[in-house]
């Protein structure tokens, strides 16, 4: 599985699955810029990454932030050069409530990150692609963005959005051989889902363990996904074995049922 590219970015490559993606593209020697608003994490993975003998480089973004991405990507492609590759993973979890009891603040918050942010780095970066005549565009989604999940409606909005955008930028890049393709996790083992977790036993009044047990009782291997399971997907999806696959979304949730 040959990843053809030189260069990726990667949102929200701090820790959890987008380091795992870093990390997996790193190995297949890409050099990899890391775009976070964590500067320590970011520090992290980049120590990790020069490891495998690549350049890597921490860039501050905010991907809800117009500014911010641009000022990211200039500073990317300064020191890189074009940008073959874009994994739009940055996502944040948003409220656990119900429709009625979010505020207007926390929907627009967690579509900002989840949806606006990836619309932002691919609108910044797709262009070169384009013109170049070759790209690779993976968002990270969510079994979330297809299944109902009750309490977490900007999130699951979100992530049904950013298939939506996913399947558009794979009919625009088609012609110039920029691909896009999203990944849809189940609940992957790590601090987040640890967090999440918290929040709906409080929400629902039930114990952190009951919740982690239903989630992982959700996979027919009763078991959470690992960051890597994703982030070898990603790697798939940016390699030639997958020139074919256009403008679609991968689960990645160990059988979890999704529509
Ligand atoms: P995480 O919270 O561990 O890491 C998210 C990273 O994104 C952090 O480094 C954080 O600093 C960064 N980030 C947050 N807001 C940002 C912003 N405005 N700009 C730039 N970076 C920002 O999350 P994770 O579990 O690694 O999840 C990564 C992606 O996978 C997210 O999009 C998430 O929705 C998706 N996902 C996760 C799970 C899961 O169970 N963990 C399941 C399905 C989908």
């Amino acid at each position: 599985m040959e990843i053809i590219g030189d260069t990726a970015l990667v949102t929200g490559g701090g820790r959890g699955i987008g380091r795992a993606i870093c990390t997996e593209l790193a190995s297949q020697g890409l050099d990899v810029v890391v775009a976070d608003i964590d500067a320590d994490g970011m520090a992290e993975t980049v120590a990790e990454l020069e490891e495998y003998g690549v350049r890597a480089l921490a860039v501050d973004a905010d991907v809800s932030d117009e500014t911010s991405v641009r000022d990211a990507v200039e500073t990317a492609e300064e020191a890189f050069g074009a940008i073959d590759v874009l994994v739009n993973n940055a996502g944040i979890a948003g409220p656990t409530k119900d429709v009625e009891d979010v505020t207007a603040e926390e929907w627009d918050a967690t579509l900002g990150v989840n949806l606006r942010g990836a619309f932002l780095m691919s609108r910044e970066l797709v262009g070169g692609m384009k013109s170049r005549g070759y790209g690779r565009i993976v968002n990270i989604s969510s079994a979330s963005g297809k299944r109902p999940v009750p309490q977490r409606s900007p999130y699951t909005a979100s992530k049904s959005g950013l298939l939506g955008l996913t399947r558009t930028l794979a009919v625009e890049g088609g012609p110039h051989d920029v691909n896009a393709n999203a990944v849809c996790p189940g609940s992957v083992a790590g601090p987040r889902i640890d967090r999440v977790i918290e929040r709906e036993a409080d929400a629902r009044g039930v114990s952190a363990e009951t919740v982690a047990d239903e989630k992982r009782a959700k996979s027919p291997r009763n078991e959470f996904v690992q960051p890597e399971d994703v982030a070898r997907t990603v790697a798939y999806l940016c390699s030639t074995a997958a020139d074919r696959v256009i403008g679609q979304s991968v689960n990645v949730s160990g059988g979890k049922v999704t529509y």
